[in-house]
């Protein structure tokens, strides 16, 4: 079968000269300018072909027009007035399949706009990224979260943090809540270069799939416990869970020895002692 033919669209460079793009740095505006990277990245969530979709921060809409030549129905919220006339041009290339909301992404309901199911993909301003994963990851659980799968641009640092494994200086509180029911791992690095303008670091585009989450477990508690846990990560858990009723109890019964620091407890093992501690 041939494939579709895609619209002919200008450069990103012209686009972003036509209409006086410069990146703002409060706005946490890096682009990315090559059309084959951003291909790449809207390959990560795998086939979007009339699959809704939701971006935040498309700006000139580069990692937007990769989106929306994958197929997907998408909704993307920009906060910069700037890029809606370029946007505008995008969804007139790509007929019904784009809907642009000029706002503010920590204040618009993204399920509402997007609806279930929807793959979430962008190359996030690095002042509300981890906000905004946070929020995506404490939602609902019923047995899965609304949207189906999260593409997230991040600095290393934050990606690292998401990823990471018991042992480490990353891991901590971020990686327990992206990994205790979602399977996070980083699908893509991309260098500094590959922006305009770079930024000082490394990024990488991480991939979150949800799973069933472990029954009986509330996220409350299990966040309750890791922020006491790691509030004082170099304590030993016999001093840094005195404070949190119930928890050195609930350390015992699982059998974890409270000699040990909470970077070596793994998720799986907080995940127990959670599900202990809401018993009591
Ligand atoms: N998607 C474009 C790309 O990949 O080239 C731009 C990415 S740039 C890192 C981040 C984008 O998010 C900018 O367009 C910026 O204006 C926008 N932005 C910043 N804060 C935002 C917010 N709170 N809500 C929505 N968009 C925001």
């Amino acid at each position: 079968m041939a494939p579709e033919a895609q619209p002919v669209l200008p450069p990103l460079r012209d686009v972003i000269a036509a209409h006086g793009l410069q990146a703002s740095k409060a706005l946490g505006q890096n682009f990315l300018l090559d059309e084959q990277l951003l291909d790449r990245i809207a390959a990560i969530p795998g086939p979007l072909k009339d699959q809704p979709a939701f971006e935040v921060g498309p700006g000139p809409g580069g990692l937007t027009r990769a989106i929306l030549r994958a197929g997907a129905r998408l909704v993307a919220v920009e906060r910069d007035h700037r890029c809606l006339p370029a946007l505008a041009e995008l969804s007139e290339a790509f007929p019904q399949q784009l809907r642009v909301i000029s706002g503010d992404a920590m204040q618009i309901d993204a399920r509402a706009e997007a609806g279930d199911n929807a793959h979430i993909i962008a190359n996030l301003p690095y002042n509300v990224g981890t906000a905004l994963l946070v929020g995506w990851l404490s939602t609902e659980w019923n047995p899965l979260p609304w949207w189906s799968s999260l593409t997230l641009m991040f600095q290393m640092e934050v990606a690292e943090r998401i990823v990471a494994k018991p042992g480490g200086d990353h891991y901590g509180r971020l990686a327990i809540l992206s990994q205790w029911r979602s399977d996070a791992r980083i699908a893509m690095k991309v260098h500094r270069s590959a922006f305009t303008p770079p930024p000082k670091v490394m990024s990488a585009v991480v991939h979150i799939t949800p799973k069933p989450a472990p029954a009986d477990v509330q996220l409350k508690l299990l966040e309750r416990l890791t922020a006491a846990a790691f509030g004082q990560r170099r304590k030993m858990l016999r001093q840094s869970l005195k404070g949190l009723p119930g928890a050195l109890d609930a350390l015992h019964i699982v059998g974890i020895d409270p000699q040990r620091r909470a970077e070596t407890v793994s998720v799986e093992e907080f995940v127990e002692v959670a599900r202990v501690l809401g018993r009591s």
